[in-house]
């Protein structure tokens, strides 16, 4: 009898088995509690919308989940998949000239992004640094992208007085939005610009309740000034970056998802093999030499990880 009415809520951060819910209506709109969750639900994550009853201290209790549009998943390190965060509406990846970007990482990081269903887009930060010397290059990249599909942005995180660029506001205004990216292409210069410093403080605050280690690891949500919000954890920003399986690569890759299953033999390695449809495509002009390339290094550096695992066991 101490619980108030049932009302809806989203998860803005979780500590082990407490959370940090904001109610998104009645007459506590707009603020956060501490909450802990009915041993019958399974999991939730940063994002998810949830129903839940204000206790009558500090501490609420969250009886239900609402399906989730999207889930980000990410093996733990024992390898077990673990939701991260959840109804996330695109996945940015942020590259610069500067660290320069291997094809290869970004394709890595659109292919975990392909696995999960949520639509990733490509914002070229550091727009600044293209020069005579590497505008080419920057520019045929993002062109091989773009024929691809994903939309590409171009930035500068540095060009205004702290002031969020048109192009991020634009892409960011009223989604759920993370970003994810080799470290050094100014990934938390721009998160810096979105976010008014009080966020910054609550963040601040809140995380300092938390427990220890949970807390620098877990993921977080906040309200972006223009609209929309913003997801964002250490494990978030360095998305991608784990095992998957050949069928996992080769699905993320676009281009070659709709050959899966053509190729003459069932156990066909795509390498020169008689009768690979993909490689037939490749010859044809239907995927990219650089695409073609970057397929076969992430199917071979996989399979090197897994051989170094089987030997570790
Ligand atoms: P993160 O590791 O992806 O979070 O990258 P940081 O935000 O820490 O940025 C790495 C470095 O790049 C820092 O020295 C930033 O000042 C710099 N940087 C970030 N954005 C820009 C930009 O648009 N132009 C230039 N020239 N430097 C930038
Ligand atoms: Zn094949």
């Amino acid at each position: 009898g101490e619980l108030g009415a049932e009302q809806a809520g989203l998860v803005i951060a979780h500590y082990g088995q407490q959370l940090d819910i904001e109610a998104l209506e009645g007459d506590r709109k707009g603020t956060v509690c501490r909450c802990f969750v009915r041993a019958n639900i399974d999991s939730l994550v940063t994002g998810d919308r949830v129903v839940w009853r204000p206790g009558a201290g500090e501490v609420g209790v969250v009886v239900a989940r609402s399906e989730r549009r999207t889930l980000l998943q990410r093996p733990d390190k024992f390898g077990q998949i673990k939701p991260v965060a959840a109804n996330i509406d695109h996945i940015i990846l942020v590259i610069a000239p500067e660290p320069e970007p291997h094809d290869n990482l970004i394709d890595r990081y659109l292919v975990a992004a392909e696995n999960t269903g949520i639509p990733a887009v490509i914002l070229l930060n550091k727009d600044d640094l293209v020069t005579d010397r590497n505008r080419d290059a920057i520019d045929s990249l993002l062109a091989r992208y773009e024929t691809l599909g994903y939309p590409v942005v171009r930035t500068s995180a540095r060009t205004k007085d702290g002031e969020p660029a048109h192009q991020v506001t634009e892409l960011v205004r009223d989604q759920t939005s993370v970003f994810v990216g080799q470290s050094g292409v100014g990934k938390s210069s721009i998160i810096q610009t979105l976010l008014p410093e009080e966020s910054i403080r609550v963040g601040a605050i809140s995380e300092s309740t938390g427990k220890g280690t949970h807390t620098t690891t877990t993921a977080r949500l906040f309200h972006l000034e223009c609209g929309g919000d913003l997801i964002d954890s250490p494990g978030i920003r360095e998305f991608g970056l784990w095992h998957m399986s050949g069928d996992e690569i080769e699905f993320g890759f676009r281009e070659i998802r709709n050959l899966i299953g053509h190729c003459r033999f069932r156990n066909c390695r795509h390498q020169n093999d008689p009768g690979c449809a993909i490689n037939e495509a490749a010859k044809n002009g239907e995927i990219s030499p650089e695409r073609m390339h970057s397929f076969h290094r992430i199917l071979q550096d996989m399979a090197e990880q897994q051989a170094r695992g089987l030997i570790a066991d």
